[in-house]
């Protein structure tokens, strides 16, 4: 540690020092790597696992990256560059690193993740999605195994046996929302045996500033049925007067259903809320909302399920038949139900919830790397206690970033823009846009389409395939439009992927990417500038604002700002460009603020959760259940002796009765807690601020539900039949839920786009 590190620390860089350093290493490890040409697989191994401790401490650096390097070349034809080599060392010190797009930092992670698990750390790789999973787990297998480590990939369409096997890999890749839905299920598991996941020491996460900042608050969530709870009717009777078109709209492949500006103002004035997607109603109401609307707009007779004898029975769309024993989570039941005109039956409902910060806090070791971690430099540190170590690229950066383009109105911004694509394409320059959202999008290809340009869309729908378009944006004349997310993760080369017309496209100016404008967060325009002038490559970014735009309006609020636009409606002056950025940094501010706001109120949660969650450990693995059970019914305990059961019965029929009733509590403190947070600025009195107000509640419920999931227990114990069987709990009413789906709420309070449509359900049935 130099002297003054803890003060580049606290500025969350590193030191010059540090760098020369890193540089000297680096630059002997290259030497060192001609050397371990000649050396074989196993020797590399070995002089790998010998520069590094256990505690994943490198002893000796530039032996650990010669022999990184030498596999990667001699396993996947690519020979890091010195960058990369640094960036490694960054990584496996816990940093998030900032390397640029197209720096290579798939190699980066995989080279980290190698050297983590040689230290016997097992590594879990977070991607964001699961095309990004499988394409890194199968590009890096080889170099990961040549060291005697397995690789995997857990995706969405793997059952529980393959993902239980994934997840004894030593490195697994896996899109963040898959390890969530994995912990929040084994968090239901009755027997130990029934595990999949396994937590890892170190999460090494890809698009860091996505995962940890931009998607943090994005619950993810467990529902199920539950014989014992009504579905809320009144959202139910509310989405039932929404119609299409004006309310809501339906994606083109019906699998999302979107609530318009009408729409949800229709709801609320209903319900009688100020703003669905307001702290309050994001994670609840809002939640309501969008499931009953699925069942009203995407739930259809015959194909989705079918009526028998006056009952609702779904269809299994992947087998084509009638799964019994299934019902939809939530007021989708009950809003199918209601349509059709059926006896509204009791629906299922949320069994646990966890937000992907929470999730990403569970490890012992975290790390990242992304091309827009400089600009998350606060958030990494408050949120992860995280710092960002900037690595310069490989090449020097060519790209040309323009001053913004700003307009009075948004008709003669969107005119501009068009105008401007059809300029580049015709002079050969392949161009991306990005937009605010799919509506966006499908707008603008629409008005090309006009104008004679057939543009590629891409809306973030299936990865793959958009990962296959997106990697052709580069084709000489070609014309892209991607949503934020779509088409994360891959290269893209100048003059296509087989390069053959580099040398045109270069000519041409290289990629030229286009926002349509600036997004509430200056990180979010360089994610998108990013995805030009890759390795030294000639690109352009340009990005068109009106002072209509949300940012402006948002982040302006309030403040007036003369203007001149001449006769195209464009104001060319510098001092509304620097009101623009002024705009934004306000909006930056206020996405820090809600972060750090709603964050306060999930952390108590968390740590709660924590209890529980090792409570739960307890329970599954140690006969406690049954030590405690028997030592408050004594009398019961004995009737059960007598009976002559087994202490393996005795012990597994304890246990099954102290977890139902655990999770029920745990169930219920969720929904608790949720109301409480609805009402809580109604609650707060004077003298308290809601936040306190809601933290003493907050404790005082969670010890009472757990008091009462004891005593619960000890009813349970008491009265159900207990046999060579187990606990008969669904007799007394108490079953588990007979089938459980997960989903995610894919919007959220950080989501950069102004357009507050909630995205729909993914994975819902499962
Ligand atoms: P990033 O995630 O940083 O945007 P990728 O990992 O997707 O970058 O890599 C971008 C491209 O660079 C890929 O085509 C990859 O094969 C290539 N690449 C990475 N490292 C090297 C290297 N050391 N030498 C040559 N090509 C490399
Ligand atoms: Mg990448």
């Amino acid at each position: 540690m130099g002297k003054f590190d803890w003060f580049w620390n606290a500025m969350g860089a590193k030191s010059a020092k540090h760098e020369k350093q890193s540089r000297k290493i680096v630059d002997q490890a290259q030497r060192q790597a001609a050397d371990f040409a000649s050396l074989s697989d196993a020797e590399l191994r070995e002089r790998a696992s010998a520069a590094i401790t256990s505690g994943g401490e490198i002893t000796d650096k530039s032996t650990f990256l010669a022999a990184l390097a030498t596999a990667s070349s001699r396993k996947l034809g690519l020979a890091p560059f010195d960058v990369q080599a640094q960036a490694v060392l960054r990584l496996i010190s816990g940093d998030v690193i900032h390397m640029a797009t197209g720096e290579g930092k798939t190699l980066v992670g995989a080279m980290a993740a190698t050297g983590l698990a040689l230290s016997g750390k097992r590594v879990h790789v977070v991607t964001v999605n699961d095309y990004l999973a499988r394409r890194d787990a199968d590009w890096m297998r080889p170099l990961v195994e040549s060291f005697g480590l397995q690789v995997a990939a857990v995706t969405e369409s793997m059952d529980t046996q393959q993902r239980r096997q994934a997840y004894e890999a030593d490195v697994v890749y896996a899109p963040v929302k898959e390890l969530g839905f994995d912990v929040l299920r084994d968090n239901q598991i009755t027997e130990r045996a029934q595990a999949v996941f396994r937590q890892a020491e170190v999460a090494l996460v890809d698009e860091a500033d996505s995962v940890l900042v931009d998607e943090a608050l994005v619950p993810l969530v467990l529902a199920g049925s539950r014989p014992d709870q009504a579905a809320d009717a009144r959202v139910t009777s509310v989405v039932a007067t929404l119609r299409e078109e004006r309310h809501y709209t339906i994606d083109s492949d019906g699998r999302n259903v979107f609530l318009t500006d009408d729409g949800a103002a229709s709801v609320e004035k209903q319900l009688g809320i100020d703003s669905l997607y307001s702290d309050e109603h994001i994670g609840t109401t809002l939640v309501r909302v969008n499931l009953a609307l699925h069942a009203k707009a995407l739930l259809i007779r015959d194909i989705h399920y079918v009526i028998v004898d006056g009952e609702l029975k779904l269809i299994d769309t992947s087998k084509g038949r009638i799964a019994d024993l299934q019902r939809w989570p939530d007021g989708l039941q009950a809003a199918v139900e209601e349509k059709e005109g059926l006896k509204v039956t009791e629906g299922g409902r949320i069994l646990d919830t966890l937000t992907i910060q929470e999730l990403m806090r569970r490890y012992p070791q975290l790390c990242g790397m992304t091309g827009t971690a400089v600009e998350a430099t606060d958030q990494l540190r408050e949120f992860y206690g995280l710092y960002v170590s900037e690595i310069a690229p490989n090449k020097p950066v060519q790209r040309f970033d323009e001053a913004d383009r700003v307009y009075a109105t948004i008709t003669e911004k969107n005119h501009a823009l068009v105008e401007e694509i059809v300029l580049l394409h015709t002079q050969g320059q392949p161009v991306l846009i990005g937009t605010q959202d799919v509506a966006e999008s499908e707008q603008l290809a629409e008005t090309l389409a006009s104008r004679g340009i057939s543009a590629q869309v891409l809306n973030a729908k299936n990865d793959a395939e958009e990962a296959a378009i997106v990697a052709e944006a580069g084709l000489p004349g070609r014309v892209t439009v991607s949503t934020q997310m779509a088409g994360r993760g891959t290269d893209i080369k100048l003059g296509g992927t087989d390069g053959a017309h580099y040398e045109d496209v270069k000519e041409a100016g290289g990629l030229a990417v286009l926002g349509t404008t600036r997004h509430r967060s200056s990180r979010l325009d360089n994610q998108l500038r990013g995805r030009a002038g890759r390795q030294g490559d000639p690109g352009l970014s340009l990005f068109f604002v009106s002072l209509e735009d949300d940012v402006v309006v948002s982040g302006g609020a309030g403040e007036s700002v003369e203007a001149q636009p001449d006769e195209h409606g464009r104001i060319d002056s510098g001092r509304i460009v620097d009101f623009i950025a002024h705009c934004q940094r306000v909006t930056e501010a206020q996405l820090l603020e809600i972060h750090s706001q709603t964050w306060k109120y999930n952390k108590l949660l968390a740590d709660q959760r924590e209890i529980i969650d090792e409570r739960r450990a307890s329970l599954l693995d140690t006969d406690k259940a049954w030590a405690e059970l028997s030592e408050y019914e004594p009398q019961r305990a004995d009737e059960l002796h007598a009976a002559g059961f087994s202490e393996d019965i005795l012990v597994a029929a304890s246990r099954e009765i102290m977890l139902y009733h655990l999770d029920l509590a745990w169930a219920d403190h969720l929904e608790h807690m949720d109301d409480v947070r609805e009402s809580i600025h109604l609650r707060a009195i004077a003298r308290e601020t809601p936040i306190d107000e809601y933290h003493r509640i907050a404790v005082r419920e969670f010890k009472e539900i757990v008091r009462r999931g004891v005593e619960a227990a000890r009813k349970s114990f008491r009265e159900v039949t207990i046999d060579a069987s187990g606990a008969h709990l669904a007799d007394e009413g108490l079953a588990r839920p007979s089938a459980t789906w997960t989903y995610m709420v894919s919007d959220n309070p950080l989501a950069g786009s102004g357009n507050s449509a909630l995205s729909g359900i993914g994975n819902l049935f499962r």
